[in-house]
């Protein structure tokens, strides 16, 4: 079999357990969003306000949740939305301290954060309370595809964030891009990445624009009234920004991530390891691994109210049964260049599915390969990935061993 991507591997492994919160206000609903978040103003922010009775609730929500689920210590936590920056600097201030304490030897907290709400003030919060990595969501730095996006930050608020956050930093900067944006170009995003890069990003996440049902923007495709980049357009725009980062000695440690060697999210390194976490806040879920490889997974209705008003109604427990469990893992771990540990499938799903895995890999030379005691893909397999699950999928869903070394589903 070919040897592995060539990246040389990641820098990081999965530290342990995560710790998620999801934030879900923003100041303003963007063309192609359908998180969980609602449009909400400064004036929320004010004690007694909702956003104080959710940093209240959201905090005891992911003590509880931690003891009922036995999952710790905590080795990350991320705080997401949503925009977390749009909390008030009293309240961030408020969260992240409570997560700290709940999560006292963790390596690495990252917040989210928006151009637009990001100021000074908030910044030394964040490093006062313990933040030690900020995601700032950029997505471009083109003012026609962030206004045809309906996009609130315009590429001067977003610029003038990445200038407050070079100051102080550097290093600790992921940057999200986004192509696909309608009138982004190649040029414009490769330049917003080359900015990204000068104020000191050292991880970037290049997501694809995905069009989602009933948001504005796709009511407005629909209708004709905006278009979308074609296919090779948006080819080149990936290359371009591919290009950039390859410059920086930036590398693609997953499908839509690059970081430099040290730079990688242990947060994400732990969801594609398949590992344990814990969700807490509307529409979060979270997941515990079951003895014979399942998994169970508990996630929050979107509801903020609801949540407001009991944070634990309304949550769903969902069994996914060995098999599930086994595909998930391989499909997460593909996604990344470290690849999937082929002893650590064995351990947890029986010799026979990593047989089964193994022979797989075997037969797809052309995008996975085995190395190093791990199955990843090759250069080429990260771009052809999505047919290369599809056909793991059927054979998983055909060929998986039920029987002795593996459990039944379920808990
Ligand atoms: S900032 Fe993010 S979460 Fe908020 S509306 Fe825009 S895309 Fe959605």
């Amino acid at each position: 079999m070919p040897a592995s991507s060539g990246a040389g591997g990641s820098g990081r492994r999965p530290a342990g357990p995560g710790l998620y919160v999801h934030v879900p206000f923003c100041a303003a609903k963007c063309g192609y969003c359908d998180f969980a978040s609602v449009p909400s103003g400064s004036a929320d922010s004010v004690a007694g306000g909702r956003h104080e009775r959710f940093v209240d609730s959201v905090l005891r929500r992911a003590r509880d949740l931690a003891r009922e689920e036995g999952i710790g210590p905590f080795a990350t936590v991320y705080v997401g939305g949503g925009t977390p920056t749009l909390l008030a600097p009293p309240l961030l201030g408020r969260l992240i301290e409570g997560l700290r304490a709940l999560a006292p030897g963790a390596e690495e907290i990252t917040v989210e954060a928006n151009p637009e709400s990001l100021d000074r003030e908030r910044l030394a919060v964040l490093e006062v309370s313990g933040a030690t990595r900020l995601s700032l969501g950029a997505q471009s730095l083109e003012d026609a595809a962030l206004a045809a996006a309906g996009r609130r930050a315009s590429a001067a608020d977003a610029r003038k964030a990445l200038g407050l956050l070079a100051a102080r930093w550097k290093g600790a900067l992921s940057v999200d891009l986004m192509s696909g944006l309608p009138g982004g170009t190649p040029e414009g995003l490769a330049l917003s990445a080359r900015e990204a890069l000068a104020a000191g990003a050292r991880h970037v996440s290049l997501y694809e624009l995905t069009l989602e049902e009933a948001t504005p923007l796709a009511r407005a495709v629909g209708a004709g009234t905006v278009s979308l980049p074609d296919d090779g357009l948006r080819g080149e725009t990936h290359a371009a920004v591919e290009a950039v980062l390859a410059g920086a000695a930036l590398f693609r440690y997953e499908v839509s991530n690059w970081a430099s060697r040290g730079s990688e999210c242990l947060h994400n390194l732990n969801y594609w390891a398949a590992g344990e976490w814990v969700g807490a806040g509307p529409s979060a879920a979270g997941q515990k691994r079951l003895p014979g490889g399942g998994v169970r997974r508990r996630s929050a209705p979107a509801s903020i109210d609801r949540f407001l008003a009991d944070p634990a109604d309304g949550e769903t427990v969902e069994l996914v049964s060995p098999r599930d469990a086994f595909f998930e893992a391989l499909m997460l771990g593909l996604r990344t260049v470290r690849g999937v540990d082929l002893r650590g499938l064995e351990e947890r799903f029986g010799a026979p599915a990593a047989r089964l895995a193994l022979d797989f890999a075997a037969s797809r030379p052309d995008a996975l390969a085995f190395a190093g005691g791990a199955i990843a893909p090759t250069s080429r397999g990260m771009d052809i990935l999505n047919p290369v699950l599809v056909a793991l999928g059927e054979l998983v869903e055909r060929r998986f061993p039920v029987g002795p070394g593996t459990a039944a589903a379920g808990a």
